[in-house]
Order: structure tokens, then C-alpha cells, then sequence
């Protein structure tokens, strides 16, 4: 056994709790899997259910056919609105095209939507704090014709001149940072006191706890992984979080992407994922490391989350 072998037989993964499928991706899929079993397959889906490789690859093998673009869904077919959630122009194309749609979008940004289009109806202007092109942004966004105001970091805000001072608004994107959202707001704040925030946070729960158990988790460890697609944005804010922290840390979409360099000499390997990543490949990720001469696991404690969001009409009984 070489002096490497001898350390990692002593290291240990450290598993962050919680990690993986939140409530909103949880039901995205199920509505799809429900939807193909009512009507049979294709079923249509609007951009990525959600942004996770294996997932989407896995509907498609089920049936699921992902398109962009409405007018790629052929007159008389169903589609699926994906966990994103989608503008009101999407959703006025489906309805004249008198397609079949079934909205598998998050509770949580639906909450969003909402806020947006009784804010608007008040005559405030909205500053979204957001990732410019990603699809929930787009979705936000398009609620309303005019009136919104994207900002992706402090400069955006310095940079904004808003007509009324006393009649703004913001909302967020709910798979931000949460650290980098609160500086955004602190800064709108300064530039314009009045500005009204949300009820409650728009970073979702899942968010905010998957985030705060890798805070909790990266201080413990020489290396973190985290399980993630590159364009699923809650994934990629678990990475930074720990690099934040100082600690190296890498996202991979599957097990084989893991580059033994990384955890060489290290004793504590931590190990985490997504929102939107299956606790299968977080599996194959420990077992990866175990083929790599990692032995030991420990399940860190932390929040059990216990949510779960109503499946739409026509899709909520039991299969
Ligand atoms: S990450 Fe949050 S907003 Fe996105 S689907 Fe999950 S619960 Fe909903």
C-alpha cells in the first residue's frame, strides 16, 4: 500500500444534510412521469424539466421529448412547463395554440410571479436580483410587459435610474446566493430607502438550507464535491460557498468525472449536491470514492425537510 492508499483509507466522506432533490423538483418530475402514463408518450417539455443531465435523460428515455420553443410542438399535443417556470407570453402562445399544458412550476416561483403582478398592479417598478438568461429570470421577468429591472450584482444597482424612488420594489431569482443576494439588497436599500421587499424571502428553503449545510460542512473538510449539472444555478452557488471558505471544491454531473488529483492526501472529502441531483448520483459519487480507497462515510446532522407540493389537476391521484 503506497502512502497515498494509507491516507485515504483513513479519510473519510463527510455527507451534507441536507442535499439533493428538493420539494419543486421532486413534483417536476412527477408530473412528467404522471403525465406520460395518462396520455402515453410523447410528452413535450419545455426547456429542461430541470437542470440535471441524468434526469432529463432519464424522462427521455420514459418518453419526454425536451423542445425550446412552443412552435416545436406539434397542433393537439401536451406539454410541460418545466420547474423554471415560464412568462406570460409562453403560456398566451400555448393557450391559442390550444395545446395541453401542464405547469410544472415551482409553488415557490409561482409565489414570485404572484408578488411581481400585484406589485405592478400597485404601479411600483421591480428590480429582480437575478441570473441574466436563466430561465426562471426569463419567466419573472415576463410576468409583466414593462416595469422590471434586472440586477446581477452591485454595479447593475449603482447603474439603475428608476423613474419614482418611492414606488419600487424587488424580488429575487430563489436559487441565489444568499450571502451575494443580501449584499445586492443592502445596496438597493441604501440607494433607495423606500424600496419595498417581499413578504417572506424569495430564496427558496432548499435554497437556504442546502447552502447553510455546506457552511456547515466545508470548515470540516480539505476538499468539497458537489453533485451538479453546470447549468443548474442552486448547484453551482453549493460550490461556491465552499470555495468561499477557502476549501477547493469541484462540481461533477457523474462520478466519473472525479479526478483522483483531488482528493489525494486529503483527509476529509465532503460531499454534497443540488437541488436538482438525484441522491443516485451522490451514491455513485461515494461509491467512486470508495473504488478510490475513501473508506469510512459519516452523515452529517442537520434540517430533515419534510415538504411536499400538491401535484396539478388531473395529475394528483394515485397512480
Ligand atoms: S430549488 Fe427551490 S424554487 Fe427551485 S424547484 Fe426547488 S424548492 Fe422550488
Amino acid at each position: 500500500m503506497s502512502i497515498t492508499d494509507t491516507t485515504l483509507a483513513e479519510a473519510e466522506i463527510l455527507l451534507a444534510q441536507p442535499r439533493g432533490f428538493c420539494a419543486g423538483v421532486d413534483r417536476a418530475i412527477e408530473i412528467v412521469e404522471r403525465a406520460i402514463k395518462l396520455h402515453g408518450s410523447p410528452i413535450y417539455v419545455r426547456h429542461e424539466i430541470v437542470h440535471n443531465a441524468y434526469v432529463v435523460e432519464d424522462l427521455r428515455k420514459k418518453g419526454a421529448i425536451f423542445i425550446e420553443q412552443l412552435e416545436e410542438v406539434p397542433a393537439g399535443n401536451t406539454v410541460i412547463f418545466s420547474a423554471h417556470g415560464v412568462s406570460k407570453a409562453v403560456r398566451a402562445e400555448a393557450e391559442s395554440r390550444g395545446l395541453r399544458v401542464y405547469d410544472a412550476t415551482c409553488p415557490l416561483v409561482t409565489k414570485v410571479h404572484i408578488e411581481v403582478a400585484k406589485m405592478r398592479a400597485d404601479g411600483f417598478d421591480i428590480v429582480m436580483i437575478g441570473h441574466k438568461g436563466h430561465p426562471e429570470v426569463e419567466g419573472t421577468m415576463g410576468q409583466t410587459g414593462e416595469g422590471m429591472h434586472l440586477v446581477e450584482d452591485i454595479e447593475d444597482v449603482q447603474a439603475l435610474a428608476l423613474p419614482d424612488p418611492e414606488r419600487i420594489a424587488f424580488v429575487t431569482q430563489t436559487t441565489l446566493s444568499v450571502d451575494d443576494a443580501a449584499e445586492i439588497i443592502a445596496a438597493l436599500k441604501a440607494k433607495y430607502p423606500a424600496i419595498r421587499e417581499p413578504k417572506k424571502q424569495d430564496i427558496c428553503y432548499a435554497t437556504q438550507n442546502r447552502q447553510d449545510a455546506v457552511k456547515f460542512m466545508a470548515p470540516q473538510c480539505d476538499v468539497v464535491i458537489v453533485v451538479g449539472s453546470p447549468n443548474s444555478s442552486n448547484s453551482n452557488r453549493l460550490r461556491e460557498v465552499a470555495e468561499k471558505r477557502g476549501i477547493p471544491s469541484y462540481m461533477v454531473d457523474s462520478p466519473t468525472q472525479i479526478d483522483p488529483a483531488w482528493i489525494e492526501g486529503k483527509r476529509r472529502i465532503g460531499v454534497t449536491a443540488g437541488a436538482s441531483a438525484p441522491e443516485a448520483l451522490a451514491q455513485a459519487v461515494i461509491a467512486r470514492l470508495h473504488e478510490l480507497g475513501v473508506r469510512n462515510v459519516r452523515a452529517l446532522e442537520g434540517i430533515e425537510e419534510n415538504i411536499a407540493f400538491p401535484l396539478p389537476r388531473g395529475l394528483g391521484l394515485p397512480a
